[in-house]
């Protein structure tokens, strides 16, 4: 028997690339405008010395794309892995461009990134490189330019040092430069949980419409983050049985429901894993549970080719950027998974970061109960929009997303003058 292997490229930049060229072909779009859409403008790296714990100094590599700016300034996290490269930055900067273009926000695209692991770092270290890339990428950045955020193992304290840095440098306070900010130093009420929040709109809209209750649901996440812890608590008090979490160092799994609030309690002080061992799961595992919603909230390319034909959620909700692969989405959207796709899924969060820098530019801060509000009719009119364009041209949530994104930021180029 000859088992025949997929190839498919799992570089995030070629993977964009690819998203965008399908999305355009539906849209009759011109080579031109694909080809600038294809690419970054404006891409920057920095390599900026750090003075380490112990007197030695560590040269700490960074980027920062700025996708399209068409629509307003470039907006997306700034995230610290050491796995981050300069292909991954820019197709994350794409995404960002076709995110706030799904859920019409005034912004195009940006990302930025840092090799290095925060768990080999002491918090002195961690403000010493935070500052170190904000002072780095200071003329690039700005309140009317690029304006970072948080993203994977970065946080409201590192947005806090990073607008200070900034700051300083500017001569005047500039809470504007940056969201997911502290709330004491002009963060949002509602950031925090906002991606989570959003992505759990999306969840219960989807699940309306297959007829569905939240009482009737299971629910497994990849990634106990930021995202995926929130989801998780949300996915709970709307009714919904979370019965699989996991984190980079493995995953439970408890068919009646875990107790999300000792899983808390275990991240925080051991490792979710202290949970039981009767309850360990993979990773690989967890991803291909018969539940009815998955909620992958970690990494780029979790599904793929390789394993795409074994998922059996009958949702997959994409809390991380990046997750399922386009092969993977082919095979998805052929076994009838509805798949809401990043861009629209986890747009709560730019969402509220949006709603931040409106706040800081006009120095008025809203109530919680305001912003969610906000929220909660931005996505759920994102998602009808993208959900009735994908019946209509009969394709995926995805492609559907893309082309209103893609509508956007190519008439914003045309109204310039651009292309
Ligand atoms: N890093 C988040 C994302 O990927 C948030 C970006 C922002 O708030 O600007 O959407």
């Amino acid at each position: 028997m000859t088992v025949s292997v997929i190839q498919e490229t799992l570089n995030p930049y070629e993977i964009a690339q690819q998203q965008v060229d399908a999305a355009a072909a539906l849209l009759n779009l011109p080579e031109h405008i694909t080809n600038v859409l294809k690419r970054p403008m404006r891409v920057l790296t920095v390599n900026f010395p750090v003075k380490m714990d112990d007197g030695s100094v560590r040269v700490f590599e960074g980027y920062r794309s700025q996708h399209n700016d068409a629509i307003g300034p470039t907006k997306g996290g700034i995230r610290f892995h050491p796995d981050v490269t300069l292909d991954e930055v820019k197709a994350l900067s794409m995404w960002m461009s076709f995110k706030c273009g799904v859920v019409g926000l005034p912004y195009g695209g940006g990302k930025g990134g840092v090799i290095c692991n925060p768990r080999e770092h002491s918090k002195g270290e961690l403000e010493r490189i935070s500052r170190g890339f904000m002072e780095a990428i200071a003329s690039f950045v700005g309140p009317q330019k690029d304006i970072p955020a948080p993203d994977v193992y970065t946080n409201a304290q590192t947005m806090g040092w990073m607008m200070d840095t900034y700051s300083k440098l500017a001569g005047v306070n500039s809470p504007g430069v940056i969201t997911g900010k502290p709330i004491i130093l002009g963060g949002s009420k509602g950031r925090n949980e906002a991606t989570a929040q959003g992505c759990v709109y999306t969840i219960l809209a989807a699940l309306e419409d297959m007829g569905k209750t939240p009482a009737e649901a299971t629910v497994a996440i990849q990634g106990f983050g930021n995202a995926g812890r929130i989801a998780a608590r949300l996915l709970e008090e709307a009714g919904c049985k979370v019965v699989a979490v996991s984190d980079s160092k493995g995953g439970i799994y408890d068919p009646n429901g875990l107790d999300l609030a000792k899983v808390g309690e275990l991240k925080d002080n051991a490792s979710i894993l202290d949970y039981g061992e009767q309850y360990h799961i993979s990773n690989e595992k967890l991803l291909e549970l018969d539940v009815t919603v998955l909620v992958p909230a970690a990494l780029e390319n979790v599904i793929t080719a390789a394993n795409a034909s074994a998922i059996k959620a009958a949702i997959v909700a994409e809390a991380a950027n990046g997750p399922t692969t386009p092969e993977a989405d082919r095979v998805l959207t052929e076994k009838g998974i509805v798949v809401i796709p990043d861009v629209l899924a986890n747009a709560g969060g730019v969402t509220v970061s949006y709603f931040e820098w409106v706040q800081n530019l006009m120095n008025y801060y809203w109530s919680e109960q305001e912003v969610l509000e906000k929220l909660e009719v931005n996505m759920i009119n994102s998602y009808k929009a993208v959900r009735d364009l994908a019946k209509e041209y009969n394709v995926n949530l995805r492609k559907a997303a893309y082309m209103i994104a893609i509508k956007r930021i190519s008439a914003a180029m045309e109204a310039r003058g651009w292309v």
